[in-house]
């Protein structure tokens, strides 16, 4: 572990990092002596979509006056990186890939601008597999640190509960859109009317 953290946090929206960022504002993870939220979701789609999270994350930053810096969206890019694994469920192997793709581009942005440690959000969310996030980060990220930190779940979710966050309902990308249930037909009845039978 390095003698003075300075912590690249890698976020994916608002809501999964709020409770992250007002703690290490509050200084509230011991060791940690400098940070900045880096947003890089080139996996958000569509556009309007990724404008409504990086839009979010920016004011609420910007609420709490902590640095934060906005990657590229490539989204073409990253589509080529996830490329084959399309049909792949959540969790599965296009989240590998997804995960391993921004972990990378945070180790660049780390050592690029005096970094020395990565922590990141992207498996706070209950549809996550922290273990799967832990796993990509370590094969990425080389000579930067990992430091997997437990954020404080009562803390992001009283933040939440008190905010007006833009919340949305899948994770990111294309392939992620949860579909609505069908509704269930139970049984057909005729219905007798005035005019006759339905
Ligand atoms: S479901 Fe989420 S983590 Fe998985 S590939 Fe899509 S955007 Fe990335």
């Amino acid at each position: 572990m390095p003698n003075k953290i300075k912590l690249v946090l890698v976020s994916c929206c608002a809501p999964c990092s709020s409770g992250a960022i007002k703690q290490l504002a509050d200084g509230g993870v011991p060791g940690i002596d400098d940070f900045v939220v880096l947003f890089y979701n080139p996996n958000i789609f569509p556009n309007d979509e990724y404008i409504k999270r990086m839009n979010e994350q920016i004011r609420y930053c910007e609420e709490l006056g902590v640095k934060y810096a906005v990657g590229e969206w490539d989204h073409d890019a990253w589509k080529k990186a996830v490329a084959g694994l399309e049909t792949e469920p959540e969790r599965g192997k296009r989240c590998d890939a997804c995960f391993a793709y921004r972990f990378a581009y945070a180790r660049d942005f780390a050592l690029q601008h005096g970094y020395n440690a990565v922590a990141s959000v992207l498996g706070v969310s209950k549809h996550k597999d922290q273990s799967q996030v832990d796993t990509a980060a370590k094969r990425t990220l080389g000579n930067i640190e990992y430091i997997p930190i437990m954020w404080d779940e009562n803390l992001r979710q009283s933040i939440n509960r008190a905010s007006n966050f833009y919340r949305q309902n899948y994770c990111g990308c294309e392939f992620s859109f949860r579909k609505k249930p069908e509704p269930v037909i139970l049984g057909i009845k005729s219905c007798e009317t005035e005019t006759g039978t339905l």
